[in-house]
């Protein structure tokens, strides 16, 4: 009755090994919806994987992820001065991220002995100190001097080319600013040959990768996700159905299969395209996408099929033309669904 996600436990925790092996200071990163398997089972993974450190996406994120790792918790969300102050106990394994010299001030008045990292600003722009800006911070730093600075952090974009000029860029930068202690350097979306060479480029640094998708998500074939059969309701063209009294456009079965906006299950783009020489040619060939069905992520029998409407709120309505197999209530259908945006209602991991 639910929409599942089932684990090959087996061939999942090899791979995450196999990476985690090949990647020496690895930070799993936790945020989210943990990609699909919750923050809290990837807690406990991290742990598994004997990490010292995880990285969460936000401060709101931290307690379910703190009772079940007991490493250092990395927040990617920059500090800022209306952000809660933490229990002692949580404050000590906390690593802030810093991008603006008020914060580094803020953050020490309120906690001399914070840990954190100062993140640069990359060609993402998204957060983080210019180079400028950052021999303030480091300027502020020698004065205040409290604090324990855990590093520099590089945001970057997905590689569209190479990384490797900008994360040069920005290490001099930071290596100028005359950082007391800097020895750590946090990186994301590096390939593994650039990580290679950043490695062997800065060899008295520690590098910190820190990767979500690509160990969590990075082998697909051990995940499946399925959806089962509700209700079967055989339909003849004008029939209505739906919320919005649509009608048949012909003959067939409607569907109803768990699944629905509650568990993130969205509207597909409509298939093809809409040029009416394409419209009349799907029309020709029966398709229903021509009467303004809208593919759908589930697949009977390999086959992926249309929505009869748009999603529930738990459940969707499909639409199987006359002449197709038919599946039964309690039947799994398979579905294509994005990891970082869904609900299961259950996880299995198989031993
Ligand atoms: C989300 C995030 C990551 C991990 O990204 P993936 O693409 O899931 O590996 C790394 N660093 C920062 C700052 C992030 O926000």
């Amino acid at each position: 009755m639910s929409l599942t996600l089932t684990v090959d436990g087996a061939r999942w925790r090899a791979h995450l090994r196999d990476l985690a092996d090949r990647t020496p200071g690895l930070v799993p990163v936790v945020k989210g919806n943990g990609y699909g398997f919750t923050r809290g089972r990837l807690a406990r993974r991290a742990a598994w994987l004997g990490v010292d450190t995880l990285a969460v996406g936000t401060y709101a994120e931290l307690p379910d992820v703190a009772s079940r790792f007991d490493g250092s918790l990395l927040v990617l969300t920059p500090w800022r001065p209306f952000v809660p102050d933490l229990e002692p106990a949580l404050a000590k394994r906390v690593v802030h991220t810093l991008g603006r010299v008020e914060d580094v001030e803020a953050l020490l008045a309120r906690q001399p002995d914070a840990r954190f990292v100062l993140e640069l600003l990359t060609s993402m722009q998204r957060h983080g100190f210019r180079a400028r800006e950052l021999w303030a911070a480091a300027e502020r730093l020698r004065s205040l001097n409290t604090g324990r600075l855990e590093g520099v952090a590089l945001h970057l974009p997905l590689a569209q080319g190479s990384h490797l000029g900008e994360v040069h860029r920005l290490v001099n930068d930071a290596i100028g600013a005359g950082l007391r202690g800097l020895d750590t350097l946090w990186v994301s979306h590096l390939t593994s040959s650039e990580l290679a060479t950043v490695r062997q480029s800065y060899a008295d640094f520690a590098i910190r990768p820190r990767i979500g998708t690509q160990l969590w998500l990075g082998d697909r074939d051990a995940l499946r996700v399925r959806a089962t059969v509700l209700d079967v309701h055989a339909v003849e063209r004008g029939d209505s159905f739906g919320y919005r009294s649509r009608t048949a456009p012909k003959g067939g079965h409607l569907v109803v299969v768990s699944g629905g906006t509650a568990h993130g299950i969205g509207l597909e783009a409509p298939t093809g395209d809409h040029s009416l020489k394409s419209r009349a040619a799907t029309v020709a060939r029966g398709g229903m996408d021509a009467v303004g069905f809208v593919r759908s992520p589930f697949s009977i029998d390999g086959k992926q099929r249309l929505f009869a409407e748009p999603p529930h709120m738990q459940a969707s309505m499909l639409f199987v033309p006359a002449g197709a197999h038919v599946p039964r209530i309690g039947d799994e259908v398979d579905v294509r669904v994005r990891y970082t945006a869904t609900t299961f209602d259950h996880i299995v991991v198989t031993d």
